[in-house]
């Protein structure tokens, strides 16, 4: 493997990325398909993308780092200027009539309170949240906004250019005992236990099982990066298929036991937009998502032909010294076709689409003449002064790849832009003081 290149790997940031210290062998099966059928063993963080490699994680000795234990749990009481207020919920900005944010509502155990600001607002709550919070605000669609007799601050595309990596399910790729990992309850309950006591963790539990493995692939070697990312999630075989019959999603726990892996091929470069509203009965409640994927159909192909290259690592030997196989049932919205053609795999995209969790968009980043973007290039919502947005929702265009770290990214460049702009005030300040 490409040793990481320090030019890519920072080591003193608040954000620990490692491997994790447990492989198991399905994975590793994977990563070996994917690379005797042409892909590169690679440091996809690197200067090649194109490859597959066996992940790096958001984890630290076998345990994930969220945002939250990262930056804000060891700062959190030791700044005087923080003030973490839990179990609360934005349900407005404030914007005062010379259009300025000047603070937020929030309810906290079913109780109103006001945060007032000193400086400025800045919204992070996420690519479904943050538009809808502005809507709520007065800041959207103005026919969208007038429709909910919200009063119109700034008429912007707010929740629009909705967008995401989609994907679907319904391939299946069976493990035979020896590779499977699945566990009776028992033995399960015993991994938990141990892993609990453990203080460096390690075992099984200290992974993702084949999350570990992730490959990207170009679908026309002309292309400038890869079109499509394979991810894997581990499944149990017959409960799969139970819950496939009547699809809402497939949850398994812990991630690191399961008899057969659910590959999805991941279009990286959609090309469809959806939006998202506020929803007219209960603006409060759960935005209405129109997710709109395959609008334009071009956006099916390239998984299409993912899946077609995916299909055939059943020729490795990797698989074939695993005795792994694709599970070659039609499932039932796509018996009509021929399992593993075209139309069957395109019939799959359509009936058993689903999103990888990547949404983004929302409140697009853009220059002033772009009618679809609501934050300047600065993060500053355009029409309202003292008003930024950091977050995934500002992401004109979805990234080739998982979107934790760009929005992690996101938040360090916003911090930097206003600690910028609020010196040069200060500056100009004392200067004129002087
Ligand atoms: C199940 C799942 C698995 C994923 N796996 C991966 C992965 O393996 N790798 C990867 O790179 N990405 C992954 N992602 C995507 C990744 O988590 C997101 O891209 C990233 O978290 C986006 O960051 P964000 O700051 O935009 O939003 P979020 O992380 O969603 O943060 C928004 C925050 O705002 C809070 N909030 C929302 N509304 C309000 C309100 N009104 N008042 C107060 N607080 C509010 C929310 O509670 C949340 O804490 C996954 C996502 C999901 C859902």
């Amino acid at each position: 493997m490409e040793s990481l290149n320090r030019k890519y790997h920072g080591v003193d940031g608040e954000q620990s990325v490692s491997r994790y210290p447990y492989v198991d062998a399905p994975s590793v099966m994977m990563t070996d398909a994917f690379n005797e059928r042409g892909l590169p063993l690679t440091d996809y963080n690197g200067v090649n993308q194109l490859g597959t490699m066996q992940a790096q994680a958001v984890a630290q000795d076998g345990e994930r780092v969220s945002t939250n234990n990262a930056f804000i749990q060891p700062i959190r009481y030791r700044r005087k200027n923080l003030t973490v207020k839990v179990n609360s919920e934005v349900l407005k900005i404030l914007i005062d009539e010379h259009r300025r944010a000047y603070g937020v509502v929030y309810k906290q155990h079913g109780r109103l309170y006001t945060a007032v600001a000193s400086k400025e607002v800045i919204v992070s709550a996420g690519s479904l949240n943050s538009p809808k919070l502005l809507m709520l605000s007065g800041v959207g669609p103005k026919e969208h906004l007038h429709e909910l007799n919200i009063d119109v601050i700034s008429d912007l595309a707010v929740g629009e250019n909705l967008h995401d990596h989609v994907t679907f399910n319904g391939i299946i790729i069976a493990l035979p005992n020896e590779t499977a990992t699945a566990v009776d309850d028992n033995q399960l309950f015993n991994e938990i236990k141990l892993y609990k006591q453990m203080d460096v963790k390690h075992g099984p539990l200290s992974a993702s099982g084949p999350l570990s493995t992730i490959a990207f692939y170009k679908t026309d070697p002309s292309l400038p990066a890869p079109d499509i990312q394979f991810q894997m999630a581990g499944v149990k075989y017959m409960e799969y298929f139970k819950e496939l019959v009547a699809y809402e999603g497939v949850n398994i726990f812990p991630t690191a036991f399961y008899d057969a892996i659910l590959p999805q091929t991941m279009n990286l470069v959609p090309k469809s937009r959806g939006k998202l509203l506020l929803n007219a009965t209960n603006p409060h409640g759960d935005p209405l998502i129109f997710a709109n994927y395959f609008e334009d159909p071009t956006d099916i192909m390239p998984i299409v032909k993912g899946t077609r290259f995916l299909i055939s690592l059943e020729d490795t030997h990797a698989f074939k010294s695993k005795g792994a196989y694709f599970v070659k049932k039609p499932l039932e919205a796509c018996r009509d076709y021929d399992w593993g053609s075209d139309e069957y795999i395109i019939c799959l995209n359509r009936a058993y689409t689903r999103s990888t969790y990547h949404p983004v968009g929302t409140c697009k980043m853009g220059p002033q003449w772009d009618r679809k973007a609501v934050v300047d290039p600065r993060l500053r919502v355009y029409g309202v002064a003292g008003l930024r947005v950091m977050d995934s929702s500002i992401m004109p265009v979805v990234p080739r790849g998982n979107t934790n770290a760009p929005s992690i990214m996101i938040g360090e460049r916003g911090v930097d832009l206003v600690i910028e702009e609020w010196r040069e005030t200060t500056t100009k300040l004392v200067k004129y003081l002087v």
